[in-house]
């Protein structure tokens, strides 16, 4: 099965969000869990929540991902800021419980703001172990980076030592961002056996757990990390396609995070892959 979708609003309800992907013909959708800049959020509505079981259920819509507000920063050298973090993280992991269970949760790792990455991966690690409970259902992902500004996350080493670090990492894998790894250096256009090899040496396949599929503005190892549509950047629609038809990633789910003014663009690209899937 072809899991595909892309990110969507949850301004009008969790059951609109699922009634917009059916409409593109996605069968999963990602969603801000609350303003991406952070802040408090919406109430959950349990009319909403019983009409969203209905449409996914009307709509084949078996998983999706929430993505943390990407401001987030659990490794800030700011108390507060870290405080804000935790509870962002700690209130959001909660919600995933209330709005589907044994779903996907993808947070931003954090930057290190000039401390270096070791003290950063070892802040962003206690962060994860003080907000993960061994009763909850939905896996954290850390998101793999450009390695803009002073991103944590860009090497896949990077994303092994928070890992490492983690008390329950049975709770824990990896969204594969193919823009940010792209704009890190690895070259999935290239030589996309050779990438999943290291990911693998590294990481361990076994944690990719979903990928966010987007061109690039920028070449390989820009570090700039700006979306484009898929087959306008520098990655190409082909190297995109051979990623959703490559043997170890197939059956995990897809979300495009590309550039449009509307959900007609998303339905083309959705229609493009399905006819590029083998
Ligand atoms: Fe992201
Ligand atoms: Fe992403
Ligand atoms: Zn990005």
């Amino acid at each position: 099965m072809f899991t595909i979708g892309c990110h969507l609003s949850i301004a009008k309800g969790f059951a609109a969000a699922a009634r917009d992907a059916t409409s593109i013909g996605a069968n999963t959708f990602q969603f801000f869990t609350r303003n991406p800049r952070g802040g408090k959020a919406k109430e959950l509505d349990p009319a909403d929540l019983a009409a969203f079981a209905a449409a996914r259920e009307a709509g084949g819509i078996d998983c999706i991902l929430a993505h943390a507000p990407y401001t987030l920063n659990p490794a800030s050298a700011k108390p507060e800021t870290c405080e804000f973090a935790l509870q962002t993280l700690a209130d959001d992991l909660l919600r995933m419980e209330q709005i589907m269970p044994g779903q996907l949760y993808n947070m931003h790792p954090g930057s290190h703001v000039g401390q270096g990455a070791d003290v950063a991966i070892s802040k962003i690690a206690d962060a994860i172990n003080a907000v993960l409970q061994p009763q909850q259902t939905t896996l954290l992902l850390l998101e793999t980076m450009a390695g803009k500004g002073s991103e944590v996350g860009r090497t896949f080493e990077e994303i092994a030592a928070i890992i490492e670090r983690v008390e329950l990492d049975d709770h824990v894998g990896v969204c594969l961002d193919t823009c940010h790894v792209w704009d890190g250096g690895y070259d999935i256009a290239g030589d996309l056996d050779g990438v999943l090899e290291e990911f693998d040496r590294i990481i361990g396949l076994e944690r990719l757990r979903a990928i966010h599929l987007n061109d690039s503005k920028n070449p390989l190892g820009a570090h700039k990390d700006r979306h484009e549509q898929l087959g306008r950047g520098f990655i190409g629609f082909e190297a995109l396609a051979a990623v959703t038809n490559h043997p170890a990633l197939r059956d995990l789910p897809f979300y495009l995070e590309t550039p449009h003014d509307d959900l007609s663009g998303y339905a083309d690209e959705i229609e493009r892959l399905k006819s590029a899937r083998q």
